[in-house]
C-alpha cells in the first residue's frame, strides 16, 4: 500500500484537491459506500496487502495457524502468477483472498479500460491459482480511489472496497518494537467499532521484500488480543454490505 511516498510524489493527486482527500482519507464516502470498520470493538479484522511474498506470508500462514486466526490477504495480480501454489496455501488456510490490482497501479490516473484490466488480471491470475471463488473485495494501491473505480468493482462483480481504520507504517523495514507500540491502539473495548487494521506482507515493487517485523508483531500481540476475548474476523459477511461501512456478522 505505501500510502505516504504515494502522497508525496504524486503532485497531481495533490493538486486535484477534494479528489484527492475523497481518494485517501479512509473514511471518506466521495467515491461510494466503502467498508472501514467492524461491527464490535471485540473483532478485530487483520487484513495484509502486497502478497503474496514467499519470504513471509508463509511465517503468517503458520502463525495465524498456531492461534487460530483467520485474516484477509489483498495480493497483486503479477505475484499471485509468479507463487500460484501460495495463493493456494492462503485460501487453503481459510484465509480470505481479496484484489489489489494487478502491478499496483495508481488508479487515480488510470482511465475506465485501464481500471477494469487491472481489476480483471488480478481476478484471473487469483482465480487461475485456487478452487475458491474470485475475491469480492477490493483494496485499491495506496488507497486512491477515483469516480470510475465503484462502477468497475460493481461491473467486476465484486462487492466493494475496504479500506482500514487502523494503519501501521509498516511498509518499510524496521525494529518490530515500533511496530508492537503503534499496534497498541488496537482492540480497544470502549470504542462502538472493531478495527480494520492495514498490514503488509509484501513490497509491491518487487517479491522477497523484508517484512519480518510485521510477523514479529503478531507474534507478540495475537496470544495478548486472544486472552483479552478478541475476535478475528475476515472481510466476508454472511449478510449484505453494499450500502454499509460496517461488516455485518462476519464470518472469522
Ligand atoms: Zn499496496
Amino acid at each position: 500500500m505505501n500510502l505516504l511516498p504515494a502522497i508525496v510524489s504524486s503532485g497531481a493527486a495533490a493538486a486535484a484537491g477534494i479528489a484527492a482527500w475523497g481518494a485517501v482519507a479512509p473514511s471518506s464516502e466521495l467515491f461510494g459506500p466503502t467498508v472501514r470498520h467492524t461491527d464490535s470493538s471485540r473483532k478485530i479484522a487483520l487484513t495484509f496487502d502486497d502478497g503474496p511474498n514467499p519470504a513471509v506470508t508463509p511465517q503468517l500462514l503458520e502463525l495465524f495457524e498456531r492461534h487460530s486466526v483467520r485474516a484477509t490477504f489483498f495480493l497483486i495480480g503479477k505475484f499471485a502468477r509468479a507463487c500460484p501454489e501460495l495463493v493456494r496455501e492462503i485460501s487453503a488456510c481459510g484465509h480470505l483472498i481479496g484484489n489489489h490490482s494487478d502491478t499496483h497501479a495508481n488508479l487515480i490516473f488510470q482511465n475506465r479500460a485501464g481500471i477494469r484490466d487491472e481489476l480483471a488480471r488480478c481476478q484471473d491470475a487469483i482465480g487461475a491459482a485456487t478452487a475458491a471463488e474470485p475475491p469480492r473485495w477490493m483494496r485499491p494501491p495506496y488507497g486512491y480511489r477515483s469516480p470510475l473505480l465503484g462502477a468497475e468493482i460493481r461491473r467486476a462483480g465484486m462487492r466493494g472496497v475496504v479500506m482500514w481504520s487502523k494503519i501501521c507504517w509498516d511498509w518499510k523495514p524496521q525494529p518490530p518494537e515500533r511496530l508492537i507500540e503503534r499496534l497498541s491502539r488496537v482492540a480497544r473495548p470502549d470504542r462502538a467499532f472493531g478495527d480494520i487494521v492495514v498490514m503488509h506482507d509484501g513490497d509491491h515493487r518487487s517479491l522477497g521484500g523484508d517484512r519480518q517485523h510485521v510477523v514479529r508483531a503478531l507474534d507478540h500481540w495475537l496470544p495478548r488480543w486472544r486472552d483479552a476475548g478478541m475476535e478475528f474476523v475476515t472481510m466476508e459477511s454472511s449478510s449484505g454490505t453494499e450500502d454499509s461501512n460496517t461488516m455485518r456478522s462476519p464470518r472469522a
